[in-house]
């Protein structure tokens, strides 16, 4: 594994590029507005770079987010592309069926939309500029068929690049073979079962020799 000046293990590292400094809401719990840094997009050549010297290590980018709302960069489902296996983190709000249909054309492994609440009337407490309904009407439209909840990883994803599937082949199966017993109970009139056993009493213990 790769080693750095200071001896860190590269490899043991997440790395997070975020891609702009801009946010469309003012959440309660986000020191934006208390750090000094400029407002500003990363520039494109410097994303560019970024991606080429983490290719040359071999190092992957876990999430091209940090602060900030990462749909405002408008170069977002390039950038996706140039870290295949990314995650994403966002607010959800500008979340439209366009950028939904862009980023889930890409190499994007994850989407993770932050909510914070579901109470409505608690969110725009935390999510300051934010609409619940909004991000709701986002969350159940701007999707594909395919679109929908992993509940193991807490995050919204493209079901069928993620795996999670429910083949019609299984239900079909199991359908068939239910309708297949019923018909044969129906038409036998017979139905076989196991009579369950009461449970044995257990040995009497040996006497004692003494
Ligand atoms: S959406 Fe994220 S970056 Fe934007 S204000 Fe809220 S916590 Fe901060």
């Amino acid at each position: 594994m790769s080693k750095g000046k200071n001896g860190l293990r590269l490899g043991s590292l997440k790395y997070m590029l975020e891609l702009t400094s801009r946010c469309n809401l003012r959440c309660g719990m986000c020191p934006m507005d208390v750090l000094t840094r400029p407002f500003e997009d990363a520039p494109w050549d410097m994303v560019e770079d970024v991606a080429r010297q983490m290719r040359e290590l071999k190092l992957p980018m876990k999430y091209l987010h940090e602060m900030g709302e990462p749909l405002l960069y408008k170069r977002l489902p390039e950038a996706i592309d140039l870290f295949p296996g990314v995650c994403v983190s966002t607010n959800g709000t500008l979340l439209n069926e366009q950028w939904s249909r862009d980023i889930l054309a890409t190499s994007l492994a994850k989407i993770r939309i932050c909510i914070d609440t579901l109470k409505p009337e608690v969110y725009p407490i935390v999510r300051k500029g934010g609409k619940f309904d909004v991000v709701v009407e986002n969350i159940r439209n701007g999707k594909g068929k395919m679109y929908g909840y992993d509940a193991r990883n807490d995050v919204y994803v493209d079901l069928l690049k993620a795996g999670i599937i429910d083949p019609a082949k299984v239900t079909r199966s199991a359908l068939e073979n239910a309708a297949s017993i019923a018909a044969m109970v129906l038409t036998t009139e017979t139905l076989v079962t196991e009579i369950p056993e009461a449970p044995s009493k257990a040995p009497a213990p040996p006497p004692m020799d003494s």
